[in-house]
């Protein structure tokens, strides 16, 4: 994506600005020019540029997504570069972190640079590149970290090939040692998971399937505690999804046992339970999967007191077809760019158990800072990327009207209430008024 474009100034004007970042929530009018926040302002101050009149909204951070699946290359019948951040910028995001789980795999320096290239030739918002942590995601060999960093990656994940072994684990964690950088780990014990495809409980009982033992998450992360004793790393879990996984995480975390231990977890996780798999069959089947009204109401809560860092999507889109192989066949994912926002405030912020400036913070500061990418702040000279919302509107999930190419939601015809109005993306609306505008990307 190119930002030598868009020099022309613009100010927003009437709306609430709310940036977790600094700690700020008041109504204030806010500058943008040359593709940077020029100033905010009291309300009334003499604006330059366009005028955009934004009454009645609120201007956040441009939101972060950590964990996202755009999958190209290789992919493109699920998603594309274009689509997938076009379904970004509908969802109010501007910049998105793409999982290397790709055709190829990207692990190593020469596919990130040319994954960098379709990235300037065609992404509507920011992509951020993770890098994978084994070669071709085999699992055989890890991938030479420092030289993924050296070529643009801003962390290594293991997502879609966990680490099993003592030895890659730790010899993973010693390959960033040195750096700033995370590991993002998907938590899962395979000789507990198996072959689930749902919760191991009352549904895939029900339905005669095989289920994921609960204790799988808990299980990998007690193995990723013992083989980091003494190694000071900085571990980020992925989309945590049991009670007992909240509870073990407390207690690392209280022990101070890493540099630093972090954790996302997706909106579906706190939103939705196994239930969901009756209603909507593989639509609602994704790795981990949904588990009990307990492991959901502690996800909430550990959302809530800050155990939980982070709010991330899992982006997985799969086509109609994929999905439509039934329970057992189909493949494990849920789209999510679309929803995410509408979700979170309907059920953390409208709810009134997470204020609207602590929940932003875990879509837009705590993933920057975590990550070290630019944004995720409305301070003056920062990337003019932002997030204009109608928190009150009230609609309807359907997927029909999704730019993912992805439909694969258990959120359909879901009742939500907060909508994005507008997108700005490095100083230039990619969506305004509800309305996805072209970006003109390098040829
Ligand atoms: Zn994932």
């Amino acid at each position: 994506m190119s930002s030598q474009r868009n020099m022309a100034a613009l100010t927003l004007v009437g709306a609430r600005l709310v940036d977790p970042a600094g700690g700020f929530a008041a109504a204030a009018d806010l500058c943008v020019e040359q593709g940077k926040i020029k100033w905010i302002k009291p309300p009334g101050s003499p604006p330059a540029g366009e005028v955009v009149p934004v009454g009645g909204l609120i201007i956040c951070p441009g939101l972060i997504d950590m964990h996202v699946h755009l999958r190209e290359p290789g992919f493109e019948h699920k998603e594309t570069i274009a689509s997938g951040t076009q379904a970004a910028v509908a969802g109010g995001f501007t910049t998105v972190c793409a999982m290397p789980n790709t055709a190829p795999v990207i692990d190593r320096p020469e596919r990130v640079a040319r994954l960098q290239q379709r990235i300037a030739q065609t992404a509507q918002c920011n992509v951020k590149i993770l890098g994978a942590a084994t070669i071709d995601n085999q699992r055989r060999q890890l991938a030479d970290f420092p030289a993924l960093l050296a070529a643009g990656c801003v962390g290594i994940t293991d997502d879609a090939a966990s680490l099993q072994s003592d030895q890659q684990m730790r010899a993973a964690l010693q390959q960033l040692h040195s750096t700033e950088a995370l590991f993002l780990t998907h938590l899962e014990a395979e000789q507990l998971s198996g072959a689930g495809v749902v919760n191991q409980g009352k549904v895939s009982e029900r339905l005669g399937v095989a289920g994921q033992d609960c204790r799988s998450e808990v299980a990998a992360l007690r193995q990723w505690a013992q083989v980091a004793e003494g190694l000071e790393s900085r571990l980020h879990l992925l989309h945590l999804n049991t009670a007992a996984g909240v509870k073990y995480l407390r207690e690392l975390q209280t022990e101070g046992h890493f540099r630093a231990l972090t954790a996302e977890t997706a909106p579906h996780y706190f939103c939705l339970t196994e239930e969901a798999v009756l209603e909507f069959g593989a639509d609602a089947k994704m790795n981990p999967p949904l588990r009990t009204e307990a492991d959901r109401q502690a996800l909430k809560q550990a959302v809530i007191d800050g155990t939980i860092q982070v709010i991330a999507t899992d982006h997985a889109p799969h086509t109609a077809d994929e999905k439509a192989q039934g329970l057992v066949e189909a493949p494990f994912g849920v789209v999510g760019l679309e929803t995410c926002l509408a979700l979170v405030l309907t059920h953390l912020v409208h709810t009134n158990e997470l204020s609207l400036s602590k929940t932003l913070a875990k879509m837009t500061c705590n993933p920057a800072r975590l990550l070290n990418l630019p944004g995720g702040t409305l301070e003056p000279g920062s990337p003019a990327d932002i997030t204009i919302v109608d928190p009150n509107k009230y609609w309807t999930i359907d997927p029909e009207q999704f730019y993912s190419q992805g439909r694969n939601t258990p959120f359909a015809g879901a009742s939500v209430r907060g909508q994005v109005w507008g997108t700005i993306v490095a100083g230039r609306f990619a969506k305004r008024e509800g309305e996805l505008l072209a970006v003109q990307n390098q040829p």
